[in-house]
Order: structure tokens, then C-alpha cells, then sequence
């Protein structure tokens, strides 16, 4: 399975990521967890996406398009992937498409959670992120309001625009974020199951 999840900031990507993955037996490739380790072990690509990450600005595409090609050649791929947080903008959809089909490892769907920006606000507010290496919870610097509000504008101008991308490419699937996290979950697998058998 060669997966895209795609969604505002707070629709639980991450959550729904680690289960789908699990259930699919495919690595999960959370552009924002890469950078957030790049940044807490200080290595040059951490401190180039910083301000990028603490204003809620995309990191250039130059940065987030490199790091994912590389992460694309690894040798755990064979069962396929899901990509979480990447593609974010068109351009960067285009760049996938392209390095995939040199591959000849097209996608088979890009799964859309849907979220209404009021459910958005208020979960970021109170949300606590686990840090994977201590095993602790922290609040995000990015989760606090003004930013999350950059983010929203953010996702709204460059990344909505990849759901028609992908819809005219065929691949759209689109669940509602909202109810129980194993609803969620039961929901993105029957649509899967409906449109890649
Ligand atoms: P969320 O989905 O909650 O917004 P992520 O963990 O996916 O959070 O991303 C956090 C931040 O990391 C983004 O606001 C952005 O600065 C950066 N980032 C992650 N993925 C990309 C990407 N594909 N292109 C550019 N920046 C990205």
C-alpha cells in the first residue's frame, strides 16, 4: 500500500498514521517528526527548518523535497509507505509523482481527513505531543494559538489545493476525522479496501 494522508493541522494524521501503518505493515513517514528530531538533535537541517516550523511557514520546498527523495531510496519500502505531511503544497505533489513514477511505484491512495477549523482550534489548544526518544509530553511551540492560526492559513493557500490534484488524479478517499480514533481508523480501512481491491 502507497499511501498520502493528507489533512489540516490537529485532524490526528499522526494518530491515524501509526495505526494505518501498523495494520498495513508500512513504514511511516511523518515529514514533521523528521524535522522535529532533526531540530532537537541540532543537525543543520533541524536549525534550517526552525523558523520556518515556529511560524507555522512551510519549510522551503528545496529542504522538505531533498529529505523526503532520500528517505524514499531506504530499503524498507517493499510493502509500500505512508507518507504523512508530505505532499503540502502542489509542487511538492508534482515532485512525488515524478520520483514515484521513475520508481514504477505509482500511489494507490491518498486518504483526506476532514475537520471543520473551529474542532481544529480546539483541539490544538489542549493538545500534547509524545516525544517518541523520552517518552514524555510536551506542547509543541507550534500548537500555541497565533501560530496555530498561521498554520490554518497555511494549510488553506498551499495544501488544500492538493486535494483537487489529487481527486482529478483519481486517488481521493475522504473520511471524517471526527468520533472515536478506532472509528476513524475502521473508516479510512473499509474505503481503502473499496478502492485498492
Ligand atoms: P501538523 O500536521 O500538525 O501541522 P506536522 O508535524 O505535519 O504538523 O508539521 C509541522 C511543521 O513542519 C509544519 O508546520 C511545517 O513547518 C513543517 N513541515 C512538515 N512537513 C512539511 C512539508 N511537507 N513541507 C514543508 N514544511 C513541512
Amino acid at each position: 500500500m502507497r499511501l498520502v494522508l493528507v489533512g489540516p493541522p490537529g485532524a490526528g494524521k499522526g494518530t491515524q498514521a501509526q495505526f494505518l501503518a501498523a495494520h498495513y505493515s508500512i513504514p511511516h513517514i511523518s515529514t514533521g517528526d523528521i524535522f522535529r528530531a532533526n531540530l532537537k538533535e541540532g543537525t543543520p537541517l533541524g536549525n534550517e527548518a526552525k523558523g520556518f516550523m515556529d511560524r507555522g511557514e512551510l519549510v522551503p520546498d528545496s529542504v522538505t523535497n531533498a529529505m523526503v527523495k532520500d528517505r524514499l531510496t531506504h530499503d524498507d519500502l517493499g510493502n509500500g509507505f505512508l507518507l504523512d505531511g508530505f505532499p503540502r503544497n502542489v509542487a511538492q505533489a508534482e515532485v512525488l509523482r515524478a520520483v514515484l513514477a521513475d520508481k514504477k511505484t505509482p500511489l494507490d491512495a491518498v486518504l483526506e481527513l476532514a475537520i471543520a477549523d473551529e474542532e481544529i482550534i480546539a483541539r490544538l489548544s489542549t493538545r500534547q505531543t509524545l516525544d517518541p526518544t523520552t517518552g514524555e509530553y510536551y506542547k509543541r511551540e507550534d500548537d500555541k494559538a497565533e501560530v496555530v492560526k498561521r498554520r490554518l492559513e497555511v494549510y488553506a493557500e498551499q495544501t488544500a489545493p492538493i486535494i483537487s490534484f489529487y481527486r482529478s488524479e483519481g486517488l481521493l478517499i475522504t473520511v471524517t476525522a471526527v468520533g472515536e480514533v478506532e472509528e476513524i481508523t475502521s473508516s479510512a480501512i473499509s474505503a481503502l479496501t473499496r478502492v485498492t481491491a
